[in-house]
């Protein structure tokens, strides 16, 4: 047998007795390689042995654990023998348990009558005492001495085909005893930091392996689950903070030193006051771009809360320091609408503004430095809205100060930065209305500061947003029309473009255009969606916007950025194939204007897990409740998106509860690489 000390952690689990290469092949599959590898192996759950409950006791509200004699079994075949029922009692001295699995005829060789077994799962009914599907272990005669399986809170580990609960226990427990010696602190520095900035006190390695596999109460668990957890966080901020530090390290940061020229005569002229927490943002803002140190900052706003204002004020700084910006936007009609702001609020000044997208241009992207050829006094610098164009053309700015990401969740990490490469280290400001719940805020935006704009403009009507069963359809038409009648503006949004699916009941918005159409036949309606051209889809959103349009039917490209204040209902059929934040996006283009604005959500309502979720949206308009909901129901991945999903896949983490630990970490790493830096 090979000595503990001749094998180090790090070797492969076939150095273990009783592990060749077939054992081994299995483990694999559980993403076990390594000695170290089956000591960090989590625990699926566990199960407190030393706590049971007798089957008299059993309660058709929850999963329990008994233990008891199998009494009778068999199987039952039905429909031509295709479908199977396996069916056991097992019984203990206080009653009799039906234990019942579909499908599984194997494993009537499983039992035997008369073994003991543990078996665990939830109660189905109390008469008969029945449980479906109970995950069971058979004690075997010597568990009673034995201390691994038995008469403790034993762990339930992840299974593969060939390997048992029981196999895989032992084996644990073998190799804990026979490595424990060699379990060795690599984190030692880390713990202390977290303890002395932190007050985080977490446990030292061996004694965390331990309670991971071998714990005395549940508390200990999470000790242990709480120190790898740190350890995984720490891992990934390490990487987001050297990062950063590489960049505080190589960039001289562009000082904008503005002189107040433009900024005060734009907020004048403005016609509204920024709100207290635009000001402050700005005030950020401005710390930043005289720190010396490229900004690198994200900006949160829920839909409406004026985040473009706040641009335009960033921009107008860099601007009068002689400096140019660039601002992206992720589709065509939301850069032409910012174009158009912006030309609106900084021509008047004597700022030039561009716009670069793929089928408009008011200037030579393939010219050098070109937003530098029009001479604009004072030594001011230019602005540019576009698109992706930006980065895909030759466009460069050897003067740009201030890069802007607008709905930065619609863009890649890669993306941003080849924009900011534009440039010689520009600041950064990206921009998003997708509230991200903080863990994950901290997860993937680890290296950008975070600015929130928490309070609305004044004077914004309500949204009230109903939930309707598809039945009630036409009670929604007839409220869309009262409100027509007051001469408001509608949006109805469909999840396809074409391609309806009558059998799941979706529709698209080709299809359904000429039914809108003929039911509200004394309204000019038109269509809007991404394929028609530039051209259209512009000449349409103008007419929309001057209220020549009554009624716009969309898809969901009007989810981002368009403002159009006398719009004040919004219907979304098949509300059930969006995501809640998404939902939440597409009805901030409502309740723009004074008026009182209506959201009607027409969805199927099948299930109550859907109608529980839709249900969020009319409770609350806080965009921060919602992408937590969100988040919960979708997980992460899901959540972001795909351009985003970089986010790591935490073992023993979890991204949607363990805010403080991901703070712990953060400044933690930030220490080191700091230290890092310095010596
Ligand atoms: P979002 O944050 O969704 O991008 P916008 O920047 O489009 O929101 O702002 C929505 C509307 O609110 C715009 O018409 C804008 O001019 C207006 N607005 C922004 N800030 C204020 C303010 N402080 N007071 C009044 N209206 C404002
Ligand atoms: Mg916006």
């Amino acid at each position: 047998m090979p000595d503990a000390k001749n094998i180090g952690l790090n070797y492969p689990i076939t150095e273990l007795r009783g592990i060749g290469n077939e054992r081994a092949a299995l483990l694999n599959k559980l993403a076990v390689n390594t000695i170290a590898d089956l000591l960090l192996l989590r625990p699926r759950r566990y199960e407190d042995r030393t706590k049971l409950i007798k089957i008299s006791d059993l309660k058709s509200d929850g999963s329990f654990l008994v233990r008891g004699k199998v009494v009778t079994k068999g199987i039952n075949y039905y429909k031509w023998r295709t479908k199977s029922v396996f069916e056991m009692i097992v019984e203990d001295e206080t009653g009799r348990l039906h234990c019942r699995w579909w499908n599984q005829p194997y494993r009537d060789q499983m039992f035997k009558i008369g073994q003991e077994l543990w078996i665990y799962g939830k109660v189905i009914s109390e008469r008969p005492k029945t449980m479906d599907n109970p995950e069971t272990e058979i004690v075997e005669e010597n568990d009673e001495e034995s201390s691994v399986h038995t008469r403790r809170i034993a762990p339930i580990y992840p299974l593969t085909e060939g390997i048992s609960q029981r196999w895989l226990r032992l084996l644990v427990w073998n190799t804990f005893n026979q490595f424990e010696s060699l379990i060795q602190e690599t984190n030692a520095e880390i713990l202390r930091l977290a303890k002395e900035y932190c007050n985080l006190t977490l446990l030292p390695k061996r004694e965390a392996i331990r309670y991971l596999h071998f714990p005395e109460t549940l508390a200990q668990v999470e000790q242990s689950i709480k120190r790898f957890a740190f350890e995984e966080f720490f891992d990934l901020q390490l990487k987001l903070q050297i990062r950063r530090q590489n960049l505080l390290k190589n960039a001289r940061g562009i000082v904008c030193s503005g002189d107040n020229s433009l900024i005060k005569p734009f907020l004048s002229k403005l016609g509204f006051k920024l709100t207290q927490s635009q000001t402050l943002v700005l005030r950020e803002i401005r710390r930043d771009f005289s720190s010396g140190i490229p900004m690198r900052r994200l900006l949160q706003g829920d839909v409406g809360s004026g985040k473009t204002v706040v641009a335009a004020c960033a921009s107008l700084m860099a601007i009068e320091s002689g400096y140019d910006v660039a601002i992206m936007a992720p589709t065509e009609i939301l850069a032409q609408q910012h174009y158009k702001t912006f030309l609106n609020w900084l021509e008047p000044l004597g700022i030039k503004v561009f716009i670069l997208t793929g089928s408009v241009k008011n200037f030579n992207p393939d010219e050098q430095d070109n937003l530098q050829l029009h001479d604009n006094h004072k030594n001011y610098g230019s602005l540019i809205v576009g698109t992706h164009s930006l980065i895909e053309s030759n466009f460069s700015a050897k003067k740009l100060g201030l890069v802007i990401i607008d709905e930065q969740h619609k863009f890649g990490v890669a993306q941003r930065e080849t924009l900011v490469k534009k440039g010689d280290y520009p600041h950064l400001l990206v921009m998003t209305a997708t509230p991200i719940p903080r863990t994950l805020g901290l997860t993937i935006y680890g290296e950008l500061d975070i600015s929130i704009l928490n309070e609305m403009p004044p004077g914004r009507g309500k949204i009230k947003t109903f939930l309707y069963d598809e039945a009630k359809l036409r009670q929604a038409f007839d409220f869309v029309k009262t409100q027509l009648q007051q001469g408001r503006q509608a949006y109805f949004v469909y999840p396809r473009l074409e391609d309806s699916d009558p059998v799941a009941g979706i529709k698209a918005v080709m299809q359904e255009y000429s039914k809108i159409k003929s039911i509200f036949d004394h309204y000019n309606v038109r269509i809007v969606h991404g394929r028609l051209n530039q051209q259209e889809r512009e000449l349409v959103m103008e007419e929309f916007r001057r209220n020549k349009i009554n009624i716009l039917v969309a898809t969901s490209v009007i989810e981002v950025g368009i403002d159009i204040p006398n719009a004040t209902v919004m219907v979304i059929m098949n509300a059930e194939q969006f995501g809640l934040a998404q939902l939440h996006q597409l009805r901030g283009r409502i309740g723009r204007g004074i008026c009182e604005s209506y959201c009607i959500l027409v969805a199927k309502l099948k299930t109550a897990s859907a109608i529980q979720r839709l249900k969020i949206l009319e409770e609350t308009c806080d965009g921060f409740r919602i992408a937590e909901a969100d988040l919960q129901i979708r997980g992460p991945g899901e959540f972001l998106g795909k351009e985003q999903s970089g986010i790591p896949n935490f073992k023993f983490g979890n991204i949607l509860t363990d805010l403080s630990l991901m703070q712990a970490a953060k400044i933690v790493a930030t220490k080191i690489a700091t230290e890092k830096q310095t010596v």
